[in-house]
């Protein structure tokens, strides 16, 4: 897994990264189903420990360009996970009292409590992406950002979150491919939004934001991965198995039962 994670010291371009990426795996989406199902039941035992302990705190940030393959991830990666103890926090165009506010306030009220697993779909990155390539705020604003995000993510770490950032990496040509289902596939008409074929004209400005996000912000308490996505089981696997890694390394274990219960019989 050490091949997708972005170095602290390193300043990255995405070109290091194939989008197209399979692992070297052949027919990987069947080959692969049965590795993906033992990953997802042992997650399930993993969440279920983390809820019954109720010690750990985690935060998964997701952050793609449009139509890189949050939602699927979400639905596949947690497929079957006991929605107690699990939650998605989406991060939309701002409302007027968050605007109000300083750019990290409506994270943090989202972030994850005591065996709480939070999924951030898109997150306060948005605060150097989106905002960055359409001038929304003061470049002297934004930049002082990354800095302000680090200090923040150290924080939760140090109370007691463990933090994963995924990158879900497609170029230019998936996008296109997944764009145009939107548009031909009657149940997918939904998803698609005429502004994301504005955002698709800023493309390149988008790959400099999420170069620079990823250089800045990839810490050891916070590390960003950048998962190749064309091939949706691939993105599915790998973050899969990077989460069930990381929640295996907490050695958690079920709490000490009351005192006195050896031996009770219910009558
Ligand atoms: P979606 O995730 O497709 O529902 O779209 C949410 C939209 O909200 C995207 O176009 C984001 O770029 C936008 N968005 C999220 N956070 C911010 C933010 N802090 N400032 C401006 N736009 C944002
Ligand atoms: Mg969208």
């Amino acid at each position: 897994m050490k091949k997708y994670l972005v170095d602290p010291t390193q300043k990255i371009t995405l070109d290091h990264w194939n989008p197209n990426d399979n692992g070297g795996i052949k027919n990987g989406k069947k080959m692969t189903r049965p590795l993906f199902a033992e990953l997802n039941q042992e997650l399930e035992r993993l969440q279920e420990l983390l809820y019954a302990q109720s010690k750990h705190k985690v935060l998964i940030v997701l952050q793609a360009t449009d139509t890189g393959g949050k939602d699927g991830t979400i639905r596949h990666v947690f497929d079957g996970v006991n929605p107690q103890g699990v939650r998605v926090a989406s991060f939309k165009q701002p409302t007027k009292a968050e605007l109000a506010h300083d750019f990290l306030w409506r994270a943090h009220q989202q972030a994850p409590g005591n065996g709480e697993i939070v999924i951030f779909n898109r997150s306060h990155y948005e605060d150097v992406l989106v905002v960055r390539v359409h001038n929304l705020v003061p470049r002297n604003q934004w930049q002082k950002r990354y800095e302000h995000i680090n200090a923040f993510e150290k924080m939760l770490a140090d109370e007691g979150t463990t933090i994963l950032k995924f990158f879900l990496h497609v170029d230019a040509d998936q996008q296109k491919e997944r764009l145009q289902e939107r548009l031909d596939r009657p149940e997918k008409n939904w998803k698609f939004s005429k502004s994301d074929l504005n955002e698709r004209a800023y493309w390149s400005d988008y790959q400099k934001a999420f170069e620079e996000m990823l250089s800045k912000t990839s810490q050891s308490w916070a590390p960003w991965y950048v998962i190749p996505a064309n091939r949706k089981w691939y993105r599915n696997l790998l973050i899969s198995k990077i989460i069930v890694e990381k929640l295996q390394r907490l050695e958690m274990a079920f709490p000490d039962p009351e005192p006195g219960l050896e031996g009770l019989v219910i009558t």
